[in-house]
């Protein structure tokens, strides 16, 4: 069976050589490791093979494994990729690095206001949904200007870019417009002067395709770790 260490140089090739194919500047698309649902047992393991970012989902889940993998903090770059609830906001400023996934201005505040004062900002994307749905997370493409000015505004975070869940497309033509939609906003907050260096997007299905339109972070779970 293959390792973690395996997989790691596996999806390590697939980027480069979609870095390679889209011409895309070396270096320019990092790895973060989903490892949601996994133990901190696997994490350390692939701490041990190399890979330092790690996205989670459900607050509690992660607070639980950071406590067992405390010892290895100054080596993880922790990663909040799921929807955050207000009654979270303490725990993710606390004890994350980064938030992928600020949708909303009262989210943002929190997180600025609990963000402890010995911690560097915390680095934050803003979400944005451009395929529509009501129901999923993520704010509208003509919104996410007014709230990224807003978010670049409080001191304790730093805004770094966007991130996209766009939701699965079996038709690549689709999947590309989706992609291509999500690096369209990017493009348009950096063409207002906000100086953003990340577009989170990109999984284990899509992750050639998300390359191919500009990622900067593709987060891959089920590629690195198995089937959920
Ligand atoms: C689970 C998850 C991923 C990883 O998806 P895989 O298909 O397992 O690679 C990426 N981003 C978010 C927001 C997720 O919730």
């Amino acid at each position: 069976m293959a390792t973690i260490s395996d997989k790691l140089q596996l999806v390590g090739g697939r980027i480069r050589a979609a870095v390679s194919q889209f011409a895309r500047p070396e270096g320019s698309v990092t790895l973060l490791a989903v490892s949601k649902t996994f133990p901190a047992a696997t994490i350390r393991e692939a701490v041990a093979a190399g890979q330092h970012r790690f996205g989670e989902n459900y607050v509690q889940e992660a607070l639980d494994k950071m406590a067992e993998l405390a010892d290895l903090r100054e080596q993880i770059e922790w990663h909040m990729i799921g929807p955050i609830q207000s009654n979270k906001t303490r725990a993710v400023a606390e004890h994350f690095d980064w938030v992928h996934t600020v949708d909303r201005l009262k989210i943002a505040q929190r997180l600025n206001d609990q963000r402890p004062d010995h911690l560097p900002p915390l680095q934050v994307c803003v979400q944005v949904n451009t395929s529509g749905e009501e129901s999923k997370s993520g704010i509208a493409p003509d919104e996410a200007l007014a709230l990224a000015r807003e978010v670049a505004d409080l001191p304790r975070l730093r805004l770094r870019g966007v991130m996209a869940l766009p939701a699965p497309s079996a038709n690549p033509a689709e999947q590309s417009r989706q992609l291509a939609a999500v690096r369209a906003v990017y493009e348009d907050l950096r063409a207002q002067g906000l100086p953003l260096d990340t577009l989170s997007m990109g999984m284990s299905s899509d992750l050639e395709a998300a390359v191919a339109q500009g990622s900067t972070m593709v987060r891959v779970g089920t590629a690195l770790f198995g089937q959920r």
